[in-house]
């Protein structure tokens, strides 16, 4: 039993156990990945991140909780493909909001949400529930943790079933990756220049986008490469969890006092 995953206690040691300073609440989706990746990557994906992040903030000596991960995202782009599952932006935040009342009314102050799909939108969440709340909550999209250092890693840019993302499988799901099967993952660009310059933002249809659901090419992903991600983003999360955990909710947090 790992001490800190509310999956595997039970309420004998919950009674005993003093009081959880921080909850983590990894957020994951159910949808197809190229032609080589399972339809739970992104939460398995999460699930590794979220607890060896944990395992180490509770190694530091952190009151860190690791909640069950929520398996469903945000997929109305996605839905042209089979099987994508889809939780709208407004629902998911419904669940979000239960989840943190829970939190609130056990005590835990401090939540941190660690996202592990590109479809969620989370941020206005926050926003959302900044006065409505007395739960501090953080946002982390994992997969932008190590992206200083994404280059010296990878060949390629990821945007979903690539390289990274397919190196994450070949080191944490092995058996789940075909990557014989797997398509080059290009995509088309849109006919608007600024669209594909970013100075205009679409909700991309990505049956339309892609060929195989694929975006980025996957066929230089090692198993080496994704534990050397694993690692990196583990420890930078699990040293803020160990802070987060510490930090007193006095009146200038989050900032430094004066
Ligand atoms: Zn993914």
């Amino acid at each position: 039993m790992q001490p800190w995953r509310l999956d595997q206690l039970n309420y004998g040691k919950v009674k005993s156990t003093p009081h959880y300073s921080v909850a983590v609440l990894p957020l994951g989706a159910t949808e197809p990945h190229n032609l080589h990746l399972p339809y739970g990557t992104d939460t398995f994906q999460v699930d590794v991140i979220a607890e060896r992040a944990c395992s180490l903030a509770h190694e530091q000596g952190a009151r860190v909780l690791l909640l069950p991960a929520i398996p469903y995202g945000t997929e109305t782009n996605q839905m042209k493909f089979p099987l994508a599952m889809n939780l709208n932006p407004s629902t998911l935040a419904r669940v979000i909001t239960d989840l943190v009342d829970s939190l609130a009314a056990h005590g835990i102050l401090r939540c941190v949400l660690l996202n592990g799909h590109g479809g969620n939108d989370l941020k206005w969440v926050l926003r959302e529930l900044h006065r409505a709340t007395p739960v501090r909550l953080f946002l982390c999209n994992w997969y932008k943790v190590a992206s200083d250092v994404y280059a010296t890693i990878f060949q390629e840019k990821d945007d979903h079933a690539g390289e990274m993302e397919t190196s994450m499988g070949l080191a944490h799901f092995p058996d789940l990756v075909a990557l014989q099967d797997a398509d080059a993952g290009a995509i088309k660009p849109s006919r608007f220049e600024a669209v594909n310059r970013g100075w205009v933002e679409i909700t991309r249809p990505w049956h339309l986008l892609t060929t195989n659901s694929g975006s980025g090419d996957p066929r230089a992903a090692t198993a080496a490469k994704g534990e050397t991600l694993t690692t990196l983003v583990a420890s930078r999360i699990g040293n803020f969890l160990s802070e987060l955990a510490r930090s007193p909710l006095d009146e200038t947090f989050p900032f430094q006092s004066l």
